[in-house]
């Protein structure tokens, strides 16, 4: 059994807790989830999930309860990563206002889609899946500069998904549908995948 550690500040936990379990037991795979809310948990964990939400929130604690180098291990020791929405965000490079790690080569901008765009879902291309994956952006960030990432889907020409090592990270939101392919590709397909 793989234990699967969702950062529970705020956002989707629930939601990204049923979408690992599904996307393990497609892979025939049984999976733990804990919830991660303060230090200790991350290092007993062989996955971790970041959902969205406010940056600023979810980097403040994620420093504030010393978690920011729990994760800093975790990736050092090759442990796959899904981070989404805000927390593409968090582990990017800086962006104004929030304490970012850096531990993803990206530069990203926040709410990058403007107003009229706040929300909006899309059929998206992605890397490494046959069909499109409906994907739920929600005052989503872009990428402006992927970096050394591999990029694995665009929404206008801009970079929304990306592979670097271990971490796989989404401008928008895989745990709202059913699908959970992504999980599944982060998780159990890439390089990084959990045999
Ligand atoms: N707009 C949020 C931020 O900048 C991210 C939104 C989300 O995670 N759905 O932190």
């Amino acid at each position: 059994t793989l234990t699967a550690g969702v950062l529970a500040v705020q956002g989707d936990v629930s939601e990204h807790a049923h979408a690992i379990e599904r996307a393990a037991r497609n892979h025939g795979r049984s999976v733990a989830v804990r919830e991660i809310r303060s230090r200790g948990v991350l290092p007993e964990c062989d996955l971790l999930l970041v959902p969205g939400g406010e940056s600023t929130t979810i980097s403040r604690l994620v420093h504030d309860e010393g978690i920011d180098t729990e994760i800093h291990s975790h990736v050092e020791h090759d442990k796959p990563v899904l981070a989404t929405c805000a927390g593409l965000i968090v582990f990017g490079r800086a962006t104004g206002r929030v304490e970012t790690l850096g531990v993803l080569d990206v530069d990203v901008e926040r709410n990058a889609f403007g107003r009229q765009h706040d929300s909006f879902e899309t059929a998206l291309d992605v890397t490494g899946l046959d069909e499109p994956f409906p994907a739920a952006f929600i005052r989503a960030p872009a990428i402006t500069n992927p970096g050394n990432c591999a990029v694995l889907a665009r929404v206008a020409g801009r970079p929304v998904a990306v592979r670097q090592g271990p971490i796989v990270a989404t401008a928008f939101h895989p745990e709202l549908t059913d699908d959970a392919r992504i999980h599944r590709l982060a998780f159990f397909d890439g390089p990084a995948g959990t045999q």
